[in-house]
């Protein structure tokens, strides 16, 4: 199987890390990008002691400037990005809508939604047919079972970033980029908290079956454990 050329932004731990690990033990090339430098240093010297081809780019997911410059260290290197893996995210909510503040709600939204559509507006031109992008959402945005009031601007921000995979499917159709979200259900990570009721390994399974096992066709969709659910 050929090597594909993957970009996971949060790569530093939790989820993104495990998927930096599987991917890479697959024989993948990955860039393992973290907003903290020393961070993604420490979490790239780990996945090359496991013998895993990477490199680590700073990429902050909040600023522009910062998702710029990442994109010229990676299209100097290659001309192809196989898979975009927007994993990176937070959970701070601290109370209900009613009381959620400004800036809690920008920055939830700004990390959760909008970032994850500037890198793929600003990584495009690597996308070349059979690419996939995958933005990893959560069951928390689902709306079609009525959400849940446990964290409401992070999940107000999932639902927002199920639209943009929406909106990205669309228009990737025709270029044959495929653009899906996936929920990975409840992980034991710092935001999934100790008593969450999956391993990271389990966590990270469907992004990376999304990677490199789905059917290219599979587009616009919402997926959970390798299946779709609805939005
Ligand atoms: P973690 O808190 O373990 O990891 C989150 C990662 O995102 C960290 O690497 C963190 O970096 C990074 N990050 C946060 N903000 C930025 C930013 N501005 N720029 C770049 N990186 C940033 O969480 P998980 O691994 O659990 O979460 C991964 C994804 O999975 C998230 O999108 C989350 O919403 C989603 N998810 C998780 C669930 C769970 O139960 N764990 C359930 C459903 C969805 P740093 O170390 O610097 O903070």
């Amino acid at each position: 199987m050929s090597s594909k050329n993957i970009l996971i932004t949060g790569a530093n731990k939790g989820i993104g890390f495990e998927t930096a690990r599987q991917l890479g033990n697959a024989g993948n090339y990955i860039f393992v990008t973290a907003r903290d430098e020393s961070k993604g240093l420490k979490a790239l010297k780990k996945l090359e002691s496991g013998n895993i081809k990477c490199e680590f780019v700073q990429l902050d997911v909040c600023d522009i400037e910062s998702i710029k410059s990442a994109y010229k260290i990676v299209s100097s290197k290659i001309d192809r990005l196989d898979v975009l893996i927007n994993n990176a995210g937070i959970l701070i909510d601290k109370s209900g809508i009613l009381n959620a503040e400004y800036e809690l709600i920008l920055k939830t939204i700004d990390t959760n939604s909008i970032g994850p559509l500037q890198i793929t507006q600003t990584f495009d031109s690597l996308f070349k047919s059979g690419s996939r992008v995958i933005n990893v959402s959560s069951g928390l945005g689902a709306i079609s079972d009525g959400m849940s009031k446990y964290a409401p601007i992070y999940s107000i921000s999932k639902t927002a970033l199920n639209a943009v995979t929406c909106q990205l499917a669309l228009t990737y159709r025709k270029r044959g980029v495929s653009v899906n979200s996936i929920s990975p259900g409840w992980v034991r990570t710092d935001l999934g908290g100790r008593g969450a009721s999956r391993s990271v390994e389990k966590g990270a399974e469907s992004i990376v079956w999304l990677a490199m096992d789905a059917p290219g066709e599979l587009t616009g969709k919402f997926i959970m454990d390798k299946h779709e659910i609805p939005w």
